[in-house]
């Protein structure tokens, strides 16, 4: 029976079954590109990489980081390995529209993150299998560095002028804060005077900051912030309102100047679309490891272009995710920015470039990052501690964010 011939209603197919389909479908003989092994490994500090093996011994990095739900992820890759043993890992479309489309349940952030990590790793093989950089992949360079933003502060920032000046030696010419801690539906007004306080005295030094209302405020004091930051000119609000509110968000964008940034939420051309429709975002923040991995936040950024939006990747992960992300960058002509974790405050026990033996590729130069040169994603990575250290943090409770309350009991948001 052939992969493609439809099952009788009733039945149900086991999964062996349809990779011995598939590698018959696929391979007439010996085909050292059919998928061997896929793994994955949870390691700190809150980074969930996926490695995929061919049976030519090919081996690609992928990252499906799910901040706080690293295990639900894990349980849909466990279900996706079994099903792609066997299949071709030059078919990349293929495998995608197999995972996203025939799996009948399709989106979201758990679904849409195990996918991001297999679909980031067979980008990374093809890239090797060839010798090319995946940037060479997707069309070719249209820039010869990406720029890139650190963050500054935390959840509840302070001293942000010490920590931006820190920003500045390091090499960056942009930052990313959040705008405020936790905060109410309706707060104070007060509770807004030292987010324009912090981003004037960032800007004071001379760089620029892009300010993530992290979807913790709520309209009635959305208004209220957007029109007290703009004199001060922010490079962005990212998601001033929490994503599923396109209208509101049209009736804020309406009201201001400052360039709306919204997506690390959003996932797959599907969920965007209201949004680029509706004309009330500027920039679009696909994440790679949630957004559908390189296959998908390529067509999301092409479709931004049509409606003169740039992209911005999120990216406050692991350096596979980042390296991903760049390849997006150096590819696309409607990027700006993306987001670099690299010493950022939720970076505990490991950092950007723990897991690389290679972490020059991501010096970082007047606030850019020069093209990634080396076959596949770029980024080398250290294998043998990668598995030392997911074998200890098994033995620990994966991370989780953190819980906030308003003074009431209150649940907020993070
Ligand atoms: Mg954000």
């Amino acid at each position: 029976m052939s992969a493609n011939t439809p099952q009788p209603i009733g039945s149900s197919t086991a999964a062996a079954d349809i990779s011995q389909q598939q590698a018959t479908f696929t391979a007439k003989g010996a085909n050292p590109h059919l998928i061997k092994t896929i793994e994955n490994f949870s390691v700190r500090p809150r980074w969930l990489f996926v490695r995929i093996e061919t049976e030519g011994g090919v081996v690609g990095w992928g990252e499906a980081t799910l901040e706080g739900h690293t295990e639900a992820v894990q349980g849909s890759l466990r279900d996706i390995a079994r099903r792609l043993k066997g299949w071709d890992a030059m078919n990349i479309e293929d495998i995608y529209t197999y995972l996203y489309r025939h799996r009948f349940y399709r989106g979201g952030e758990v679904l849409m993150s195990a996918i991001s990590g297999i679909d980031i790793a067979l980008w990374d093989i093809k890239g090797k299998i060839l010798g090319v950089p995946v940037w060479q992949l997707l069309g070719g360079k249209v820039r010869e560095n990406c720029p890139v933003y650190g963050w500054i502060g935390g959840d509840r920032p302070s001293d942000v002028l010490e920590q931006a000046k820190v920003r500045k030696a390091q090499g960056f010419t942009r930052v990313k804060m959040n705008a405020t801690e936790s905060i109410g539906w309706l707060d104070s007004p007060h509770a807004l005077d030292e987010t324009v306080k912090r981003l004037a005295e960032v800007k004071s030094i001379g760089l620029d900051a892009g300010l993530d209302f992290h979807g913790r405020v709520h309209k009635p004091l959305a208004k209220q912030l957007v029109k007290l930051l703009e004199p001060h000119r922010p490079l962005f609000v990212e998601e001033p309102l929490l994503p599923g509110h396109p209208n509101e968000m049209k009736d804020l964008y309406n009201k201001t100047s400052i360039p709306i940034a919204l997506g690390e939420r959003l996932f797959t051309r599907e969920d965007v679309r209201p949004y680029f429709e509706l004309g009330c975002i500027d920039i679009i923040q696909p994440d790679i490891a949630h957004a559908g991995g390189i296959s998908e936040t390529k067509k999301i950024a092409t479709m931004a272009e049509a409606y003169d939006i740039g992209v911005a990747p999120h990216c406050p992960l692991g350096p596979v995710a980042f390296a991903a992300s760049l390849q997006i960058g150096f590819s696309t002509p409607n990027f700006v920015v993306c987001e670099m974790s690299w010493k950022m405050h939720y970076n505990v026990g490991a950092d950007l470039f723990t897991y690389m033996t290679n972490p020059d590729v991501f010096a970082v130069k007047n606030g850019a990052i020069d093209l990634l040169m080396a076959p596949g994603l770029g980024v080398e990575i250290n294998e043998e501690l990668i598995r030392k250290e997911a074998a200890e943090a098994s033995k620990l409770e994966p991370w989780i964010n953190p819980l906030f309350r308003g003074d009431d009991g209150s649940v907020r948001e993070w």
